[in-house]
């Protein structure tokens, strides 16, 4: 039995399902998940001591690569100075003016501990300010795991949504609201009928964990439209997509001003560090200043923020966002030429530094053309990578992630195992 057969054994012994985030147990795509002993740049090595080109970069905030010594050297200094006071500190400042200059639309940001906490104040803090229930989300977003935030498509159009998740009450989900992705007639539809009932919308700007999935012009039009006509507020979660698909974030591509974004991942170049924030007038309304509450014992810590700092001074640097838009398009145009040569059906996309991989034939423009797609064709490939050293996120409907470490020669291995990896599984049909 190898270290991470024995590993994994062992963690499920004390650990549920052995792992502490259910998409690292290899569940959709079967098989023994890799205990990762350390990373360094674009490799992760396991506890066989067997090394991958890594394209999870910890799903998302290792954006310039892992353990980037600048980074750690930040880490260092701030631990050394005290690991948590429970008291503000300057580097949160430095962090909000930070954050408030790259992405314009936030005039006021509080800092918190991960996405899911951002997600959910940023909820809360709608509903204060608009002093209404109901919420919109789309079916395939994912905005952490809050209550009212695990929440299916109901049965019928226009139905209040389901938990989807044990233990969460009808009684919580009743409020929220599951549209389909890119499906603007039904955005139209909600609107028009119950629009004034509506305290926020909230959407990942471009969708990165139903698989990369672009939203189209149109419907990034109207929900800007329909929630200013109806005083709702526009709560783009760019856990994800927050410095990753560019600088100022996806609102800086579509040329939005949301009301509220929440970030997490990029920002905390590691640590649990994750942010919400927006229009002054809304942020108002939080506690202590207002009677929305949202608290942290570890918010705004000082050895998270110097990491993030630290982070996104890198990838303010010239030619960030070039090399990693060249990398992606290197890989992706890399794949599909293989794919075809292979004659597997398969499509890709890339946004700045994130990218999709999907074995289909078009690009998918909801949850309902993913789940269409080839999930088995994806386990055949994820596995086949693996085993030719190249870590994929361990689903079909996950994103991938570039890294400022990755090089072309490295893409250029990375495509060199696809197309032997496109050719087993065209033997095999
Ligand atoms: C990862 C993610 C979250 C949740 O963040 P956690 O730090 O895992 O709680 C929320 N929204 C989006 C879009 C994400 O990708």
């Amino acid at each position: 039995m190898n270290r991470n057969e024995q590993l994994f054994n062992r963690a499920k012994n004390i650990i549920p399902g052995g792992v502490n985030s259910p998409v690292r147990a290899f569940g959709s795509v079967g098989g023994v998940p890799r205990f990762i002993k350390k990373a360094q740049g674009a490799y992760v090595w396991d506890e066989n001591g067997t090394r991958y080109i890594d394209y999870v970069g910890s799903w998302g905030p290792a954006i310039v690569g892992h353990a980037h010594p600048e980074v750690v050297e930040a880490v260092r200094e701030a631990a050394l100075g005290g690991l948590s006071f429970g008291a503000p500190t300057e580097g949160e400042i430095v962090m909000a003016e930070e954050i408030a200059k790259l992405v314009p639309s936030v005039e006021q940001v509080r800092l918190v501990s991960s996405g899911t906490e951002a997600t959910m104040s940023a909820i809360r803090l709608a509903r204060g300010f608009t002093g209404r229930d109901k919420i919109i989300k789309f079916e395939g977003c994912y905005h952490g795991h809050s209550d009212s935030l695990l929440v299916k498509a109901g049965s019928g159009l226009l139905t209040f949504g389901n938990p989807s998740s044990a233990g969460v009450p009808a009684d919580f989900t009743k409020h929220t609201l599951v549209l389909a992705y890119n499906n603007t007639a039904q955005l139209e539809e909600t609107f028009a009928r119950i629009g004034g009932e509506i305290a926020c919308v909230i959407l990942e700007p471009f969708a990165g964990n139903m698989n990369l999935v672009r939203p189209s012009e149109n419907f990034i039009r109207s929900l800007r439209a329909l929630t200013k006509q109806h005083g709702a507020v526009l709560i783009y979660d760019e856990v994800m997509t927050g410095f990753r698909v560019a600088l100022g974030g996806a609102q800086s591509l579509h040329g939005v001003k949301p009301d509220l974004t929440t970030m997490g991942k990029v920002i905390g170049g590691g640590m649990p560090l994750a942010a919400f924030g927006g229009r002054k007038d809304i942020m108002a309304c939080i506690s202590p200043l207002g009677g929305v509450y949202q608290a942290g014992t570890l918010s705004g810590n000082p050895v998270a923020v110097a990491a993030g700092l630290k982070t996104l001074e890198i990838i303010q640097r010239e030619g960030f966002y070039e090399n990693l838009s060249a990398l992606n398009r290197q890989l992706t145009e890399g794949f599909q030429a293989a794919a075809r040569e292979a004659g597997i059906t398969f499509s890709a996309d890339y946004i700045g530094g994130m990218f999709g991989l999907y074995f289909s034939d078009g690009l998918p423009q909801s949850y309902a053309d993913m789940a269409a797609s080839n999930t088995d064709g994806f386990k055949k490939f994820f596995h086949g990578m693996l085993d030719n050293g190249v870590a994929f996120g361990p689903s079909a409907y996950e994103a991938c992630f570039m890294s400022a470490a990755h090089t072309p020669e490295l893409v250029e291995e990375t495509v060199a195992a696809a197309r032997k990896v496109f050719a087993q599984m065209a033997a095999e049909i």
